[in-house]
């Protein structure tokens, strides 16, 4: 199949590239590289050191003689995503590409609306290239779990069957986003259910639960094809971000009570389930969507069992809770559904203490790159 991979520098997106070239498929990467430029504005860095996407493919391709082209480019101009779309015709559209960080869309004005503008038009954007040059390619975009907030009842996938004053009907589940960033993903959202109605687009949206670890067994063929991984407070995910603050014996900083919880999932579970959404394409004019993540943890769950995998390395850590920065609940009911992904075939990778402390020998390795002043929170929601 001739796949896109938009975001394919990042965190999820390049170890998708790799696992569906090593999957026969056709894959090219587009992105503006703007994540590494993210880095040098907040003095920040990957805790693995990372080569240039030039260098990624060029050693990927050394090694498996699998080629995967690159676009550098934005998705919000749309003359570069037309000449895209022309030349490599799509069968499949993966969306990672959007500012993907809650704390970075609160910074200020200015960070939210670009966040706006880059996530909300770019994805607009990508949907009239469908219309306009590939009406058959499915797009399978990257949504959050984030879209529907804690509710006091389970979380379905997608959509929820109401009654009402004694009429029923399925509606889209009801959103309650926590950051500017997330408020981007419900738009996002509504834009894609929107154009599958109208002009009959096949589209799967992914509402992807928070990520850990690093590697795939693509990434680790060679060092250069190394994955990244963020610590710091403002694109650090929590559990990757307790286990660097435990590399450098940092106190894993829980916010709040700790009883936030959310639903996670391995990098490895990740590129599967791109795959997955990818074989078993959406049908013309369905929008459809997968809740992907595979078990649920509370921040303070994490940090404990980041805390006993670092005392059997010989680290001894502790878990101290900060002022929240931000405004959410601390404890709440969580329970949400998702069978959809399992159904197609998913196999989880769960979170061992063997995954966590394969993770942490990583950062161990690379301690001295940590940039300490960077752990701690300095984004406030108000
Ligand atoms: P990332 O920041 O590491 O990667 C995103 C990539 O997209 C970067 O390489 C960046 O340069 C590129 N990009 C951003 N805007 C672009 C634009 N306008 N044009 C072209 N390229 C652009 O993020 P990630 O962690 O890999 O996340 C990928 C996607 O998955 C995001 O949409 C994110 O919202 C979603 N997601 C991630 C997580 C997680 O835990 N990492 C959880 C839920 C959902």
């Amino acid at each position: 199949m001739r796949i896109i991979v938009a975001g394919g520098d990042g965190f999820c997106g390049w170890p998708t590239a790799l696992y569906l070239s090593e999957k026969g498929h056709e894959v090219t990467i587009v992105d503006n590289l703007v994540r590494r430029k993210y880095d040098e504005e907040l003095n920040s860095n990957s805790v693995t050191p990372i080569a240039s996407l030039e260098e990624r493919v060029a050693k990927w391709n050394e090694i498996t003689g699998k080629e995967i082209k690159v676009y550098e480019g934005d998705l919000n101009h749309y003359d570069f995503l037309s000449l895209v779309f022309k030349q490599e015709r799509p069968e499949a559209f993966v969306h990672f590409a959007e500012q993907r960080s809650a704390p970075y869309s609160m910074i200020d004005r200015e960070h939210a609306v670009y966040t706006h503008q880059n996530n909300v038009i770019g994805n607009l954007n990508v949907l009239y290239a469908i219309k306009e040059f590939e009406p058959d390619c499915h797009l399978i975009k990257l949504g959050t779990m984030g879209e529907y907030g804690q509710p006091n009842i389970d979380i379905e996938e997608g959509y929820i069957e109401v009654e009402h004053k004694g009429r029923k009907d399925v509606l889209p589940y009801p959103k309650q986003p926590g950051s500017f960033y997330h408020l981007t993903k419900v738009h996002d959202t509504d834009n894609i259910m929107f154009a599958c109605k109208i002009w009959g687009i096949r589209a799967t949206d992914l509402n992807q639960g928070v990520v850990y670890g690093l590697n795939t067994e693509e990434t680790l063929k060679d060092p250069v094809l190394v994955n990244r991984l963020d610590y710091d407070a403002i694109f650090g995910t929590a559990l990757n971000r307790f286990i660097t603050q435990a590399a450098i014996g940092h106190d894993m900083t829980v916010y709040g009570a700790g009883g936030q919880t959310r639903g996670y999932l391995n990098i490895k579970d990740t590129v599967r389930c791109v795959e997955i959404a990818a074989e078993n394409p959406a049908d013309k004019g369905e929008f459809r969507v997968f809740n992907q993540f595979t078990e649920s943890f509370s921040v303070l769950e994490l940090a404990q069992k980041v805390q006993e995998v670092a005392k059997d390395l010989g680290i001894d850590v502790e878990v101290s809770n900060v002022e929240n920065p931000r405004v959410e609940k601390e404890e709440h009911y969580y329970n949400a559904v998702n069978t959809a992904l399992i159904d197609l075939g998913l196999e989880p990778h769960l979170l061992t203490d063997d995954v966590l402390k394969e993770i942490l020998e990583h950062c161990l390795q690379h301690k001295d790159r940590i940039i300490v002043d960077n752990v701690l929170p300095k984004v406030t929601w108000k």
